[in-house]
């Protein structure tokens, strides 16, 4: 099926779901396409502290606060749908999924970036089968167990800090002698009782039997070769861009990935546009939500001087805000049942 639109969103975290808020109520009818999980990294992250108006709120939680925001302003969510080709460099934008064909005025890139891989043996064979790249979502399985995660920064801490209430102990593996990490989350992860930090560590290998047993390590001072027991192994060593399919299509990357912007979000590409994780800079949910804010106007500003704005006349959102109250008490209660209660 061919859909004719003003914007598609590719992707579905943070920054998309913000700007389908945003160009939804501004009267343009937006496609929101993800793959797999609405939310994309916040929804995996065990608790986010620094996002205003939140002291603390599980990953999860945020997520389907932005969901039902984007939802109530009148985005069409498409989840799961993949987007297999595109074709921006026309006047009407023609993006390809596994499914439909949608054509729209302009695009919003908000693709996000993936967890960056070891590379190290044993690790495609045990991913999960001991290998996670996402402690809210495998944690529950090492439950009084041994496990490490790999990496120093502010994901592989709160990661580890989200794994401490589980397991038994958890080795943190850093190839530095100190962790990159914000310094309120470092010292409380050091202060935890079942912590054992090894400093000036890389991962050589990962082995087992059917499930991870073992980390073959080296200390980088030593020079030596080790081994400890484990039962699983959390990766968090930073993120690549997910931009192939957008490069592919004639948007500028830099050296790394990153799509190249200007401040008003706009790419190489006239009414293509990109935000969040997938431009690189400061990876912040604020700073996704903000610039996913700026290309919404952007795009905003190209489609009402372009050829669907001559067609149609822009709808005016209706908020039933009734049914946003009921919602908002749904999640309310929800919260106070939350698994992930975690000590300020
Ligand atoms: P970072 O790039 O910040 O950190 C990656 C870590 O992995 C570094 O400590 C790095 O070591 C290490 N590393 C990289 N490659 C390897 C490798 N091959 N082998 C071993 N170690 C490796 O990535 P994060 O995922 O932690 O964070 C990404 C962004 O998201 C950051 O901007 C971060 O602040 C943000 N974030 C914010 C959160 C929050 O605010 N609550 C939560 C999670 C992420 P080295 O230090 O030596 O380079």
């Amino acid at each position: 099926m061919t859909v004719r639109t003003h914007v598609v969103i590719i992707g579905g975290g943070p920054a998309g779901l913000t700007a389908g808020i945003y160009t939804s109520r501004l009267g343009l009818d937006t496609i929101l396409i993800e793959k797999a999980t609405l939310g994309g990294q916040v929804a995996i992250s065990p608790f986010i502290e620094n996002y205003p108006g939140f002291v603390s709120i599980p990953g999860p939680e945020l997520t389907k606060r932005f969901i039902e925001h984007a939802e109530t302003m009148g985005v069409q969510i498409k989840v799961p749908e993949t987007v297999i080709d595109l074709e921006l460099k026309g006047e009407v934008k023609k993006v390809y999924t596994d499914k439909n064909t949608y054509e729209a005025d302009a695009v919003i890139i908000t693709t996000g970036a993936s967890r960056r891989k070891l590379n190290v043996p044993g690790e495609k064979e045990f991913a999960g089968k001991g290998v996670s790249y996402c402690a809210v979502c495998d944690g529950a399985f090492f439950k009084g167990k041994t496990v490490a995660v790999v990496g120093g920064g502010n994901t592989a801490v709160s990661e580890a800090l989200h794994l401490t209430q589980l397991v038994r102990k958890l080795y943190i593996v850093h190839r530095r002698d100190d962790l990159r990490a914000e310094v309120a989350l470092k010292q409380r992860l050091l202060d935890s009782p079942n912590v054992v930090p090894l400093w000036n560590t890389i991962v050589e290998a990962i082995k087992g039997d059917t499930v991870v047993r073992k980390l073959v390590l080296r200390d980088l001072k030593k020079d030596e070769v080790f081994e400890i027991d484990v039962d699983g192994v959390f990766v968090a060593i930073g993120y690549a861009p997910n931009s192939q399919l957008a490069a592919k299509a004639g948007v500028l990357v830099d050296e790394k990935g990153y799509i190249i912007v200007n401040r008003k979000q706009e790419t190489n590409i006239k009414g293509v546009y990109a935000a969040g994780d997938v431009t690189g800079g400061v990876m912040q949910i604020g700073v996704a939500v903000g610039e996913a804010i700026v290309a919404a106007m952007s795009a905003f500003e190209h489609v009402t001087g372009g050829w669907y704005a001559k067609k149609k006349a822009l709808k005016a959102v209706k908020i039933d805000f009734e049914k946003l109250k009921t919602k908002e008490k749904a999640i309310e209660e929800k919260e106070k049942k939350s698994l992930f209660k975690f000590k300020l």
